[in-house]
């Protein structure tokens, strides 16, 4: 097979690895898959996602890769991939490389093919973003190696926990194959840190998808722990379970928003929960019809107070206490970066309130 062709299909392959909190798949003629605007931390950029080959050992029960199932096999040569590569950075402004694979028959062997690819990529003169994925079962040899040539590295947990690793694959070992694997990379200190990525089941509460988030950024220095709901592939032993809702993601990534960059406490987001599952509303809304007795003038209340007011967030808060609190109107507070309508119901600007009671 040709390397356009390969890359069709390994670009394809690549889309079950989320590279960012939003990413946009952008669509080529030629039918080239795996480019996406990803946008993560407030940057957008041109991420190419692939899988150096989609044969796999492993029998991860939602995948069409298990059991060396692929329909059509297919791996590039490093030095394919390398020229894929270099073409889509010179022509389309790819700036990030974001590099995945099936496991192969042996994960030191196809980690060892991924590294050569990217010292390929280096050695065209890309500087820029590579994510290197570890394959679970890679030994410590060869995370290291990769380490060399990567910014960020991830292994996917995909369970929150080993029970339910367990009812999706019988070779995967949670422990060994998967942790043991983070606490190495943890130990390499690279640049980007690492990632990780959750699927969001029937099997898992919410609950339980927290916990392990929260474990993974206190224990593994995790930069960011990605949620991806499940959709039933084909031909797969889970192709008849149900498809998840996006708005089950959107609420998880918001608890992981205000909890790393809010402050605020696990315990509260468990007391919003009904049978380990979030509401569908926006749990910062819930917990501010909590927290508030009555609204709060902008201009006397404290920064801890500022930050839970639905459509104020850290940034605007800083803005606000910096501003020494000349707030006089609405407007004052939009052009600070407020999104008023939100915020109205919580809030008063000089001692007026900015709906009625009834509203709030
Ligand atoms: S390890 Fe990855 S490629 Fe292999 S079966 Fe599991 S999800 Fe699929």
């Amino acid at each position: 097979m040709d390397p356009l062709s390969k890359a069709k299909v390994l670009g394809k392959a690549g889309k079950y690895d989320t590279c960012g909190f939003k990413q946009c798949e952008i669509k080529l003629n030629n039918g080239l898959g795996g480019i996406y605007h990803a946008k993560a931390e407030h940057k957008t950029c041109k991420i190419f996602k692939t899988l150096m080959g989609n044969n796999c050992s492993q029998d991860c029960k939602y995948c069409p890769n298990r059991n060396h199932g692929a329909k059509k096999k297919v791996a590039y040569k490093p030095g394919e991939l390398a020229r894929i590569f270099d073409y889509l950075n010179k022509n389309m402004d790819v700036s990030g490389l974001f590099l995945s694979s099936g496991v192969g028959s042996d994960p030191d062997k196809e980690t060892e093919r991924m590294i050569e690819a990217v010292k390929l990529v280096r050695k065209n003169g890309f500087k820029r973003y590579v994510h290197f994925k570890v394959l679970p079962g890679t030994s410590y040899d060869m995370i290291k190696r990769a380490a060399e040539v990567s910014n960020r590295m991830s292994i996917n947990i995909e369970a929150p926990n080993k029970s339910i690793m367990n009812e999706l694959s019988d070779t995967k070992e949670f422990k060994t194959d998967i942790l043991r694997r983070q606490s190495w990379i943890k130990k390499l200190s690279l640049s980007g840190g690492q990632s990780t990525q959750v699927i969001l089941n029937n099997l898992s509460t919410d609950k339980e998808v927290l916990r392990m988030m929260k474990w993974e950024y206190d224990e593994m220095d995790l930069r960011r722990f990605y949620y991806s709901r499940f959709r039933p592939v084909k031909g797969t032993p889970l192709e008849n379970e149900e498809e998840q809702p996006m708005i089950r993601q959107n609420r998880l990534y918001n608890v992981d928003f205000l909890y790393r960059c809010y402050d605020f406490k696990m315990n509260e987001f468990n007391s919003i929960m009904d049978d380990g599952m979030l509401p569908k509303e926006d749990p910062k809304l819930v917990l501010a019809r909590e927290y508030f007795d009555s609204p709060v003038d902008v201009n006397e209340c404290s920064y801890e107070e500022l930050i839970r007011i639905p459509g104020i967030g850290p940034q605007t808060a800083k803005r606000l206490y910096y501003c020494k609190r000349k707030i006089k109107k609405a407007e004052d507070l939009r052009k600070l970066g407020a999104r008023i309508k939100m915020a109205r119901p919580f809030i008063e600007i000089d001692g007026k309130r900015q709906m009625s009671l009834m509203e709030f």
